[in-house]
């Protein structure tokens, strides 16, 4: 994250330091602005749950996967609702890495941001959220997993110099994607702290939850596709408890083919895919 006055990195460090836990990163691995944050020992939002829609979750596999592939940071915004501290995000924007640097720019996605905001303004939505996040390419660091200090100060100066955010007109978090894990943060400027959210989940199109990788959860890409690949009912079972209606089985097989599709975009196919059911 660019550009990150000096005030809110002063800040940022003793919001940190001050509540103790992330002391022996700044004594063990100071890199400056580059000092990784460690995120796992951030308070947890009370009951706080992400999910994320089946395009959001989709277009972050294609974000994580290229940004690898790239060695370089790629920005993206997500747009969603909260509902006492939850967050649903289902829409996304996001920007390939176009500079001389690794380092993410979010100045692509400004213009999206602010026509966003003028919506939101518009309609009178009063419970919109936005996510600024960015990757972390886990080949470019060995704590690719965390924020680094000019990410939470960057968050926070985000939060403190806009006030559409600043007055919860607009809630504001904040996300790294790195290795397929899902970490979000939230500053909370009264309380001047940051917090984690413990539990992300994906939502899929017919209601079920499969969780992700955030901090010490970790779920692997042939977890998330077995929990997404589930045969339909067989046609004995069907037999047995009536049989579907067409419109039911042609949602049933729509179904089946995005949950294959989903599971190709993983990189698992049914073929290898060795659990049997
Ligand atoms: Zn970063």
């Amino acid at each position: 994250m660019t550009n990150v006055k000096q005030e809110y990195i002063n800040k940022t460090y003793r919001t940190l330091i001050n509540s103790g836990v992330q002391r022996k990163r700044f004594e063990t691995v100071n890199y400056g602005l580059n000092t990784p944050i460690d995120a796992k020992k951030l308070k947890d939002v009370p009951r706080g749950k992400v999910i994320l829609s089946q395009e959001v979750f989709e277009q972050l596999l294609t974000v994580n996967d290229e940004s690898e592939k790239a060695r370089a940071e790629f920005s993206y915004i997500l747009t969603g609702i909260t509902e006492g501290q939850t967050v649903k995000f289902d829409n996304i924007v996001w920007a390939r890495n176009q500079g001389n640097s690794a380092e993410a720019d979010f100045t692509p996605l400004l213009g999206n941001l602010n026509s966003y905001i003028r919506a939101v303004q518009q309609i009178g939505e009063q419970n919109a959220i936005v996510c600024n996040g960015h990757t972390h390419p886990k080949k470019l660091s060995r704590f690719a997993e965390d924020f680094s200090l000019a990410d939470m100060a960057g968050f926070m100066q985000m939060k403190e110099d806009n006030a559409v955010f600043k007055n919860g007109n607009i809630e504001l978090c904040s996300g790294i994607m790195s290795d397929l894990n899902f970490n979000f943060c939230f500053y909370d400027d009264k309380m001047q702290d940051f917090y984690k959210f413990n539990d992300v989940v994906l939502e899929l199109e017919t209601g079920e939850q499969i969780p992700l990788s955030c901090y010490d959860r970790k779920v692997s890409r042939t977890d998330i596709a077995n929990k997404i690949y589930k045969p339909e009912k067989s046609f004995r079972d069907n037999l047995r408890q009536g049989v579907p209606t067409l419109t039911h089985q042609s949602q049933i097989s729509i179904q089946a083919q995005r949950r294959l599709a989903l599971q190709r975009e993983l990189g698992i196919t049914s073929e290898n895919n060795d659990r049997t059911y």
